[in-house]
């Protein structure tokens, strides 16, 4: 028996009246019936979806000119232990002080549970990693880092976030929702589609926590 405890779904819904980054029309999913039961015998949609729309993981594609893409990202990479920091007191960036307080496992995903978790609608001040965030959590030996908001870095024209972790070959997760998940140890499970050439991707994210009781 596969000892699991409990699932928790730390994806947006996609809809077309979906949160989307800095309310951009352009960011906006398409959803089209192309079949239905009055036209035919089956019902069949087709979707038009930026890659940055909802849950999403970023390769270093994104930021770094030829830049690694999703084909070469292996499943071993994306069903891995992680640990859920709660930072929600957090205001504006989070900073190597404020992560210098937790513990961060080496060899873990890291996924950032803020106050963006328990808001709707798309915030301009949204919280964010800083840069000395990243650079600490990159020197902690993490594999990834993920955060329950559109974008893990805010304002910053040199990208400095993107490039500490993408630069590290150190996976970017964005748009996950956290208010059910506790500061505690899962396993994630984040692959996203595989999709040739492409510098990111949507996520079906989930939260696996394990029986750890006696069975
Ligand atoms: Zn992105």
């Amino acid at each position: 028996m596969i000892p699991i405890d409990k699932i928790i779904d730390i994806s947006m819904e996609i809809s077309e009246e979906m949160t989307v980054y800095k309310n951009r029309e352009e960011n906006r999913p398409k959803i089209e019936v192309t079949r239905n039961f009055k036209n035919s015998d089956a019902f069949e949609t087709t979707m038009t979806l930026g890659m940055h729309t909802g849950t999403h993981l970023d390769r270093p594609l994104h930021i770094i000119e030829d830049g690694d893409t999703m084909d070469s990202l292996s499943l071993e990479r994306v069903v891995v232990p992680c640990q859920v920091l709660d930072l929600t007191k957090v205001q504006g960036g989070i900073t190597k002080e404020d992560l210098a307080k937790k513990r961060i496992p080496k060899g873990h995903f890291i996924l950032l549970k803020t106050r963006n978790s328990f808001e709707e609608d798309f915030n301009f001040s949204f919280v964010y990693l800083a840069a000395s965030g990243a650079n600490y959590l990159k020197d902690q030996g993490v594999i990834g880092v993920g955060i329950d908001a559109l974008g893990i870095e805010r304002d910053q024209p040199d990208k400095s976030t993107h490039k500490a972790l993408l630069e590290n070959d150190i996976m970017i997760l964005e748009g996950l929702r956290l208010k059910e998940a506790e500061e505690e140890e899962y396993l994630l499970i984040a692959a996203p589609l595989k999709i040739k050439g492409a510098e990111a991707a949507p996520v079906r994210a989930m939260l696996v926590k394990l029986w750890k009781g006696e069975s």
